[in-house]
């Protein structure tokens, strides 16, 4: 059987106007298709309202896939990381916050692969310990580029510098050109991983696992990539095959 490759959900604010609260659970389109053209077969985890209807649940939930993918969505509440929230900050859901950082923790736990993009790189690394920027631009006077960029979401703006010996480095060279959608940024990076990518501004645009070939997170969308980029699309193919390695 191909890797189960198990995929949090994000959640739709906009509802049926005759049944509000209606909310729907959805993935992203373009990371579900990279999952099955990598030769995964991506389902989607809807987060509960309340936590604790789940919890003695994520073992189980965890056991059934093979890997997990943390695609893009809201920014990561800060009260997680012990902050309040500043003005610059965007949408926030907790909820969902608390049901990846558990899927993330069993994940690691059990030693199964995890890739993480956008948002996905900020609350993994917000799981295991670390920090964000809430908003690049009014906490971090470092910033020189366009990290939010204006133009089309799949048109790639700005360089990465890959560091030497990483996974990434094997997969996408010293250098890659990405996209670039996040007004949020890793700061202080969590214990347990390591910096596989900055932005020529000193941006952190990847992590990796450091002891193992467990987790690899980007800030970029490969997902909106790959389509017409092979390099890109090695993410994936990497990912599933990780996941396909019995644990
Ligand atoms: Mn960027």
């Amino acid at each position: 059987m191909k890797p189960i490759i198990g995929m949090p959900s994000d959640q739709l604010i906009e509802t049926n106007p005759r049944m509000p609260g209606d909310y729907l659970a959805y993935a992203p389109h373009d990371v579900k298709e990279a999952i099955y053209a990598a030769g995964g077969i991506p389902i989607i985890l809807p987060f509960p309202e309340k936590f604790d209807d789940v919890e003695d649940s994520i073992q189980d939930i965890v056991a059934m896939i093979d890997g997990l993918m943390l695609p893009g969505g809201p920014d990561v509440d800060p009260l997680f990381y012990g902050e309040e929230p500043i003005p610059e900050i965007g949408m926030t859901i907790g909820m969902e916050d608390k049901f990846e950082i558990a899927l993330i923790k069993e994940a690691i736990r059990v030693g199964k692969p995890i890739l993480g993009i956008c948002r996905g790189i900020q609350v993994l690394n917000v799981a295991l310990g670390g920090t964000l920027y809430q908003d690049l631009k009014a906490q971090n006077p470092n910033v020189k580029i366009q990290h939010a960029q204006a133009t089309l979401g799949h048109f790639k703006t700005h360089h990465v510098k890959i560091e030497d010996n990483s996974r990434l480095s094997s997969l996408l060279g010293d250098n890659s050109l990405v996209n670039s959608r996040h007004h949020q940024a890793i700061k202080q990076v969590a214990e347990g991983l390591t910096v596989a990518a900055i932005s020529p501004d000193g941006i952190v645009e990847a992590v990796e696992s450091e002891n193992s070939n467990q987790i690899l997170a980007v800030q970029w969308h490969p997902e909106n990539l790959w389509q017409n980029d092979k390099e890109q699309f090695k993410l994936f193919t990497d990912f599933v095959e990780r996941s396909a390695i019995k644990k």
